[in-house]
């Protein structure tokens, strides 16, 4: 058998700052772009994971002593090291989850804005402290967790893992990062480069694999606390598993963004904010808007985004979906509407591929146009289920109540918008959407730092959000000591 040529290294586990070889079988590593194998991946054993958590236990004292500042220039020796291997990154997201370079681009930058917040970190969590009477002195401190875990999906190899990363480790944590077995790659450029930056070895970790490991994370004593972005079928199992076993758990799940569109909204403006929305990342990002409720007469605003989708050129500035399962996921969704009775205003299957290949044939390249599917019903399963695909549907409502309905009946929560340009109507939405992060006139409502990011409902379980000022709290716990130096011996009765 021919030996395979690997675009990139075998993925090895990496514990206490070095690449570890392990005895476990492998998995190939597909570039969606074309199918083809670029790498291969451990699936690691709870024995695996046991050797990192007994690394990051070993290099907690020493980074938690470490004073904050210490921390942060680590950090910002790391934010540098990010800028000057932007491009490289940037290939890596590409080529493992086949985003265009641009969106891959755009993932790098962000995590390089997340790292600037835990940069800022000294500045938001100083204690606080009081003579409470006389001589006696009240102090709270925020102290680490310990060994903390962090489960990434497939969709954001680079950005994803920022929002953990940083803010752990600046709070004096130490981690253990699983990344999507699907694209594994990226996390082991960003191990190398914390080393780079000067991390203690031990303080991060990334032990590869699936379920197995997942499972072992949550089951394992020295692991105080877990964060999950993911579906939400498999956030719901995490937040379980990891709760019963006394962690903290926070656990962000899948979402069916509403996008609620009134006739008198800003005509390029929305159609060109919805049809990014519906397809940026091929529809595979949490943020996504996955149904739009037009609201009254809406059709010049329909008429334009088909305008606007129609630029999407499939291989050029639209990437292909993650996998052939996905592809055949999102294909079945639109033939069960379209027999229910939607009808497909702009139709992505079978897309013309800018240079590539036969879509949908090869072993990869699973591509498809952006597609716009109208009078779509509630009770429709595309209108029910996260499609995560570049397909959006369009309920029709008669008013602004009867689409804040629609949006409230669905089970998830992580983003609404609305289009208009009354204020009043987006006073409505902003306060009765039930949705974590709301947008008024931006498709992709996405907190910048130092606000947090995190849904509400489905779309999340356990209290903090993941990023900003919210995750400061979710990994960190308070010490709080009271001391008393009165040696006159003046006291009260609460001395
Ligand atoms: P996924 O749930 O399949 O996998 C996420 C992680 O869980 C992976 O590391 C995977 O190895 C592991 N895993 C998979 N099945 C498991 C199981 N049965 N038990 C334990 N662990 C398991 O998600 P995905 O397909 O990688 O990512 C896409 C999903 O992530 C979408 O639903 C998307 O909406 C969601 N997502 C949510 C957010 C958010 O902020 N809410 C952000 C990004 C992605």
């Amino acid at each position: 058998m021919a030996t395979l040529t690997l675009k990139y290294p075998e993925v090895r586990n990496y514990i206490a700052g070095e690449p570890i070889a392990n005895g476990s079988p492998r998995m190939d590593v597909h570039s969606p772009l074309d199918g083809a194998v670029i790498s291969t991946v451990p699936l690691s054993t709870a024995a695996d994971l046991d050797k990192a958590v007994q690394a990051a236990e070993a290099a907690f004292p020493g980074w938690s002593g470490t004073p904050i500042k210490e921390r942060a220039q680590i950090f910002f020796r790391y934010r540098e090291l990010l800028l000057k291997n932007r491009e490289e990154l940037a290939t890596l997201v590409h080529t493992e989850n086949g985003k265009t370079m641009d969106e891959s681009y755009a993932e790098v930058d962000k995590s390089m804005e997340l790292t600037e917040f835990a940069c800022s970190l000294p500045q938001l969590v100083q204690g606080e402290v009081l003579e409470v009477s006389k001589g006696v002195e009240c102090r709270i401190e925020r102290k680490p967790l310990g060994v903390v875990a962090s489960i990434a999906p497939f969709n954001f190899p680079n950005m994803v893992p920022h929002w953990t990363i940083p803010n752990a480790l600046m709070l004096g944590n130490t981690m253990i990062l699983k990344p999507s077995e699907v694209v594994p790659i990226s996390a082991i450029r960003i191990a190398e480069l914390l080393k780079e930056a000067g991390l203690p070895d031990g303080v991060f970790n990334v032990v590869n694999g699936d379920r197995a490991i997942v499972e072992a994370i949550c089951d394992h004593p020295g692991i105080k606390a877990v964060s999950f972005v993911g579906s939400t079928k498999v956030a719901k199992i995490v937040y379980i598993r990891a709760t019963s076993t006394l962690k903290r758990a926070l656990c962000l799940g899948g979402a069916k963004n509403h996008l609620l569109v009134l006739p008198d909204a800003h005509l390029e403006m929305t159609a060109s904010n919805v049809v990014a929305s519906m397809s940026g990342c091929a529809g595979q990002r949490c943020m996504a808007a996955a149904q739009m409720v037009g609201i009254g007469g809406v059709e010049h605003i329909i008429d334009q985004m088909i305008i606007e989708a129609k630029k999407l050129v499939p291989g050029k500035n639209l990437g292909p979906v993650i996998s052939k399962a996905s592809y055949e996921r999102i294909l079945g969704f639109i033939a069960e509407a379209e027999k229910a009775g939607a009808k497909v205003l702009l139709d992505g299957r079978n897309p013309q591929v800018e240079g590539g290949a036969d879509p949908g044939s090869g072993p990869g390249g699973y591509y498809l146009g952006p597609t716009i599917i109208d009078h779509v019903t509630a009770d429709m399963r595309i209108s029910q289920e996260e499609v995560f695909g570049p397909v959006i549907s369009i309920i029709r409502a008669k008013d602004l109540d009867a689409a804040i309905a629609i949006e409230n009946a669905n089970p998830y929560g992580n983003a609404a918008a609305v289009f208009t340009q009354s204020g009043g109507q987006a006073r409505q939405v902003m306060e009765r959407a039930s949705a974590g992060m709301i947008g008024v006139n931006i498709g992709v409502p996405v907190p910048r730092e130092p606000f947090s990011f995190g849904g509400w409902n489905d779309s999340k379980f356990g209290t903090c959000d993941i990023t900003g000022k919210s995750s400061i709290e979710f990994w960190t716990q308070l010490k709080k000591t009271t001391t008393k130096w009165n040696p006159e011996g003046k006291t009260n009765w609460m001395s």
